[in-house]
């Protein structure tokens, strides 16, 4: 399941997909840059001024962050055109994340999904180590040519970090993919693939503090920072897995509140949060005129509603009517709720069965079944 963006700035839209920045985005580009500017550029190719230097590391910092861009939208773009739903991308810390709406369908996609990644970067160093060569025969070396070398490194660099074998990097999913596919269970293999992306992660830690005893400090800090937020991801990446499984695998109808206690279209505002929300406690409840469902009405709707204008308003006023939104059926299986509700944004639904009002299922009703389902798995 996708998680929810922190803090997040929307920047583009690119090919139907969002591209939103982390906070942690701004840090993480202002320390490439110094680092280029003052400490890179200069050491390799000294002998130019310092305002040279800040140019081609604003350059060179551009481009290496549009190259991570580049990376995540070959993911999403293989993605979409297999019939996944990635229509969103968040650029973070070391790299990006492009946002399935659940997981792959198959193995087979989430091979070709995770494999677009690092091949993309491939065939970006290459392409800008044929620039710098280029740049470099054309005239005499210049500092354009030491951009489009670090270009280069760097994107092959991404590649083979990307390629480590630690779920969810891309080589951690191919790795789950080549499991899925052979074991025929997507929990099995992600267990599996997470436990190496833990192991990855300490492994990146150890390595980070040893450099730190070396006396590389920013350096050793880094790998420490990666592999503290690797760690975390293959943890969160795992639990994701197994709530959507579990999702995946219960129907509306066997966790809907059946024939729900329903509120008279005509009924009063007053009498309504008087009688039936205060009392009962329910955020929501179906309305009906005429023993059919007509709509649904919730605090929020009721809250949108100015106070001293409550009085006047009855629950045919204030609900959402009803139409095929916000409508589901029994077979559906929970995932396919939640992503409703999500997309309506509803936090319940009515559950029609040919024709007939059978029920109404909340996402905290959904909520609590799958915790208390990890609770019993656990115990
Ligand atoms: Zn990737």
């Amino acid at each position: 399941m996708a998680a929810i963006p922190r803090s997040a700035i929307r920047l583009v839209k690119i090919a139907g997909i969002q591209i939103d920045i982390d906070y942690s985005w701004l840090i993480v580009f202002g320390l490439v840059l110094w680092s280029l500017a003052a400490g890179y550029f200069p050491q390799a190719y000294p002998g130019y001024a310092a305002s040279q230097y800040w140019i081609i590391g604003l350059v060179a910092a551009v481009l290496f962050f549009s190259s991570v861009l580049f990376h995540e939208l070959c993911h999403a773009m293989v993605g979409n055109r297999l019939g996944e739903s990635i229509d969103r991308i968040t650029l973070f810390i070391f790299g990006g994340m492009a946002h399935l709406k659940g997981e792959p369908r198959c193995a087979e996609d989430e091979l070709k999904i995770a494999a677009a990644g690092p091949l993309s970067s491939i065939v970006l160093g290459v392409f800008f180590w044929l620039v710098a060569n280029a740049t470099a025969i054309a005239g005499q070396f210049s500092l354009w040519t030491a951009v489009f070398r670090y270009l280069a490194f760097i994107n092959v660099a991404l590649a083979i970090f990307n390629l480590l074998p630690g779920y969810p990097l891309d080589g951690g999913r191919l790795l789950r993919a080549a499991l899925w596919k052979r074991w025929g269970s997507i929990e099995r293999a992600t267990a599996r693939a997470a436990d190496w992306g833990r192991t990855l992660a300490w492994g990146l830690m150890a390595l980070g503090i040893l450099e730190i005893f070396g006396g590389a400090l920013v350096g050793g800090l880094w790998l420490i920072f990666i592999g503290l937020f690797l760690r975390g991801a293959a943890a969160s990446g795992y639990q994701g897995t197994i709530v959507e499984q579990t999702l995946q695998r219960i129907r509306v109808g066997d966790i809907m509140t059946a024939r729900p206690i329903t509120l008279d279209a005509e009924i009063a505002i007053p009498d309504a949060v008087e009688n039936y929300f205060l009392k009962l406690g329910h955020g929501g409840f179906p309305v009906t005129a005429e023993g059919r469902v007509v709509g649904i009405l919730s605090l929020q709707l009721i809250s949108r509603c100015p106070v001293e204008e409550r009085p006047h308003k009855r629950a045919r006023d204030l609900m959402r009517p009803l139409d095929a939104s916000i409508e589901i059926g029994p077979s559906e299986s929970g995932l396919a709720a939640m992503q409703q509700m999500n997309d309506v944004n509803s936090g319940r639904l009515i559950v029609i069965d040919n024709g007939q009002f059978v029920g109404l299922i909340t996402l905290s009703g959904i909520t609590r079944f799958v915790q208390m389902k990890t609770q019993l798995a656990a115990a």
